[in-house]
């Protein structure tokens, strides 16, 4: 039966895992220092040698729940960390005081907290706000104006976007871009001190306005923006754009290795511009943080936009952002995906430059792996029809054991009772047998699993047709684990739950939210593509041990798949189960 699924593990390449061998190799960061928390170059300098040899970070910007794309970069970031002796720190990216929301940085510190991840040490707490940078930011900025290298521009934002030229054509000059340092600097402290409503003037770093890279064309820094921010409040007017706060971020936290995906890769040039402006003004310390891409994650039958994400709560399309249908880390919890089982598909999927489209079975496996690892075996009927023993007491029942999980004995047996009238799965009998069919039908004999060989006699039906019970005869000398038990050879193997004792419960059968690989395809509408059966709800007949579950316990229902005892709507002693994935192999096959 439930053999380990084999582990093929093709070790997948991850190109920055061996840059940051070749780095540390080199001893390119061996001589940063760090001061214990985030600062500028004068604070680091009086501080010992940074004890992490390498920094990373995932920087999520708190304006919404983590998918299963995140999760690629949460492994990619903690996992270098852990195995380079260095340290990887959670910084919420929120410097944009219009979309964040404590919600989301409350459920972003437990999903990596789930993933198995950890910031904080006896030594360091790497936990940061980068709206907590404000003060630095406005330091390095008016440090690019004195040294000529931003300005303030009053051109209107259409203007701006007219001059900015397209790929193919420079772009041009603004009239205010040679403004004096002196007046540069004093409409910026205007701008800060809230003269100005919004849009007025913007600070804009001069580089070069014929750039063949359009992000190079005087990039604009710092905007006006009169609303309050969540941490900082009324205190600031002007915000700076991400392409400048993220690299002055990544060097005030001594971040070695900074890894985004790859529609940064056209900013690169600027984040070192920038980074290398401020560090020969002696603002931030050498050697610099330096920037990676990589691919990001795709998968089939999902969606991992924010947007539609955020339209299949708002339109109720799913229950919540914790649905176990959606491909949130809130939902895959609920839905009891393993934390292990993520870790293992990154693994497997590796990291690189190339996009590629990951096929959604390929997650499943990693979670049926870990889950087949893991999970203890309990039995469950999902399709109950009553099975009565007519050669057995009415009354009288008995005990027998199941082993706890086959590939781990020290995980002991549990007793299941048995009696006269049992659950069995309706498709384990058939009036007429199929060909090939050895489960029940008259006068076919086959094993209730852990208890005895019965052989069928025949069934009741209702006036429709319908099977009410499968009658049978049990060979009281059969027992699993009695001497002589297998004496008598059978081909079906059945499992079953005794009608007297059973769990009546509320299982939730998912399947895949959508019921096409690629959801919106084309000119589609991407609801147009929702499976219609992604959930089917059914009352099951469990073994009773399972009125114990606790929620978030997970089992493997034999023959079925590995469920979950739900963690929102479970009752102590009255737990709902979700099925998180199907058994890999058909169990026809084995019966
Ligand atoms: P947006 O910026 O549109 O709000 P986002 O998905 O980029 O959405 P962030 O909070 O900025 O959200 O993401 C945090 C980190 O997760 C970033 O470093 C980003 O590159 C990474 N990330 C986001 N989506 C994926 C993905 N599909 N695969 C791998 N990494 C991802
Ligand atoms: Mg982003």
């Amino acid at each position: 039966m439930n053999k380990p699924n084999p582990t093929t593990v093709t070790p997948a390449t991850n190109f920055i895992r061996n840059i940051v061998e070749a780095d540390l190799a080199a001893g390119k960061y061996a001589q940063r220092r760090w001061a214990g928390q985030p600062g500028l170059a004068a604070a680091h300098a009086q501080a010992p040698l940074d004890p992490a040899k390498i920094r990373t970070r995932f920087p999520p910007e708190p304006n919404g729940y983590l998918h299963f794309g995140h999760a690629k970069s949460i492994c990619l970031n903690f996992g270098l960390a852990q195995q380079f002796g260095g340290r990887c720190h959670l910084r919420f990216d929120d410097t944009n005081p219009e979309k964040e929301d404590q919600e989301y940085v409350d459920s972003i510190i437990e999903a990596v907290r789930w993933l198995g991840f950890d910031w904080q040490d006896e030594q360091e707490n790497n936990l940061y706000y980068a709206s907590d940078y404000f003060a630095w930011m406005l330091t390095c900025a008016e440090y690019l104006i004195q040294t000529g290298h931003a300005y303030v521009d009053s051109q209107s934002a259409e203007d701006m976007r007219r001059t900015r030229g397209t790929l193919t054509e420079p772009g041009q000059d603004s009239p205010y871009r040679n403004r004096s340092v002196a007046e540069n600097l004093d409409l910026f402290r205007r701008m800060q001190a809230g003269e100005f409503p919004d849009g007025a003037h913007v600070l804009r770093a001069k580089i070069d306005m014929a750039s063949p890279n359009i992000n190079l064309r005087d990039p604009a820094i710092y905007r006006i923006r009169h609303v309050a921010h969540h941490n900082t409040g009324d205190r600031y007017c002007v915000y700076p754009m991400y392409t400048f706060a993220h690299p002055i971020e990544d060097a005030l936290e001594n971040i070695t290795h900074s890894i985004c995906t790859l529609e940064f890769e056209d900013q690169r040039p600027f984040y070192d511009w920038l980074l290398e402006r401020l560090a020969e003004g002696g603002l931030l310390q050498r050697p610099l943080p330096q920037q990676y891409e990589f691919s990001r994650l795709n998968l089939s039958y999902v969606v991992l936009s924010k947007r539609k994400l955020i339209q299949l709560v708002e339109e109720r399309h799913v229950s919540g952002w914790d649905d176990p249908r959606m491909p949130t880390l809130v939902g895959a919890r609920r839905r009891g995906y393993t934390p292990e089982g993520f870790k293992l598909l990154m693994e497997r999927i590796g990291v690189s430059k190339a996009e590629s489209l990951i096929d959604y079975s390929l997650l499943e496996d990693c979670m049926r792996e870990t889950m087949n690892e893991l999970d203890e075996r309990r039995i469950a009927v999902l399709d109950p029809v009553k099975l009565i023993i007519t050669n057995y007491p009415e009354g009288q029942s008995e005990l027998c054991q199941a082993p706890n999980h086959p590939l781990k004995p020290e995980l002991g047996k549990r007793d299941i009772p048995f009696g006269r009238e049992l659950w069995i799965e309706r498709e384990d009998f058939m009036e007429v047998p199929s060909k090939g069919y050895n489960r029940l039908f008259p006068g076919n004999m086959a094993r209730l699993k852990y208890g005895y060989v019965v052989k069928c006699t025949g069934c009741e039906k209702d006036d429709a047709g319908r099977v009410t019970a499968v009658l049978c005869e049990y060979l009281p000398d059969t027992k699993s684990g009695t001497p002589g038990a297998d004496r008598v050879k059978v081909k079906g193997n059945l499992h079953w739950v005794s009608v007297a004792h059973a769990y009546p419960a509320e299982v939730r059968l998912y399947d895949r939210l959508f019921k096409v690989a690629a959801p919106g395809a084309g000119e589609r509408d991407f609801l147009a593509d929702l499976n219609p059966d992604s959930c089917r709800r059914i009352t099951a007949q469990l073994e009773p041990a399972l009125r114990q579950a606790l929620p978030e316990q997970r089992f493997q229902f034999e023959r079925h798949g590995y469920f979950v005892a739900d963690r929102v709507d479970s009752r102590p002693g009255a737990p709902v189960f979700n099925r998180s994935v199907t058994l890999k192999d058909s169990w026809g096959k084995n019966a």
